[in-house]
């Protein structure tokens, strides 16, 4: 059992119309009302339409909103992007940043995303900075050069446990259905950590989630290995359901 608290984090992609959305976010805030004392934090990350009415829907239960990517300036002529105090100020607190599906889609390397994690911090906002190895990667037999390459450029200098999340993600692993091992997940989880104490003075206190094809199948299995310190949990949040089950998993 790690002495960090968990967070169980739902990234809703561009996932949901109002009606589903807020429906989500309402059975998520019920329950997490009804429960009381909960043994982890809990972030839904809708798409930008959502999260004003979102955070509106949750602010009086323990469900935080994020949003799934920020532009690194504060604000200007940059069409169609969203800036970190926006997401600020209309009700989140955590921002995901450097999501693979960002890194591929909208190329964007890991010295941006720690322009975006800077952004993120100005504005008062948690970063959760993703990362993870292809699995051409992982057959190269590169997994942890190229996870704590990311890391050691994607997590600025100032970043601190209070702050900053890490969420390994293989990318193989996402969507997919397809989970890493829970050797797997040791290894490099134990490899973020060991950079992570190396680096910074309270590494150890970061929390590090995993992430790829989490189901409330797996997640008690995968939440009980060492240095995980919850999930970023894509298909499973979704739903209600599954993604209480996931949630009561960190029980
Ligand atoms: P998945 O997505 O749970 O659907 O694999 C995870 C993610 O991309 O954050």
């Amino acid at each position: 059992m790690s002495q960090r608290r968990p967070l169980i984090a739902g990234n809703w992609k561009m996932n949901c119309l109002r009606t589903d959305g807020l429906a989500l976010a309402r059975g998520l805030s019920d329950r997490a009302k009804a429960k009381g004392d909960l043994a982890c934090d809990i972030l839904v990350c809708p798409p930008a339409t959502l999260i004003s009415d979102v955070a509106g829907v949750t602010a009086k239960s323990a469900v935080k909103v994020g949003g799934q990517d920020c532009h690194v300036a504060v604000s200007g002529a940059h069409t169609g992007d969203i800036a970190a105090p926006m997401l600020a100020d209309i009700g989140a607190t955590h921002v995901l940043v450097g999501h693979s599906e960002r890194r591929a889609d909208h190329g964007e390397s890991s010295t941006v995303i720690r322009q975006k994690t800077m952004a993120a911090h100005d504005a008062g906002l948690i970063a959760v900075v993703c990362v993870g190895e292809t699995e051409q990667e992982r057959d190269l037999g590169a997994t942890l050069a190229v996870v704590n390459g990311q890391i050691a450029v994607s997590v600025p200098d100032e970043a601190t446990a209070e702050n900053t999340v890490i969420a390994y993600e293989p990318v193989w692993a996402i969507g997919t259905g397809r989970t890493a091992s829970v050797d797997e997940v040791a290894e490099v989880h134990a490899a973020i950590r060991a950079g992570l104490t190396a680096r910074f003075d309270d590494g150890d206190k970061f929390r590090i989630l995993y992430g790829g094809s989490v189901k409330p199948s797996n997640a008690a299995e995968l939440l009980s290995v060492p240095d995980v310190d919850g999930a970023l949990v894509g298909g499973a949040s979704l739903k209600v359901d599954d993604f209480w089950k996931i949630i009561e998993s960190c029980a």
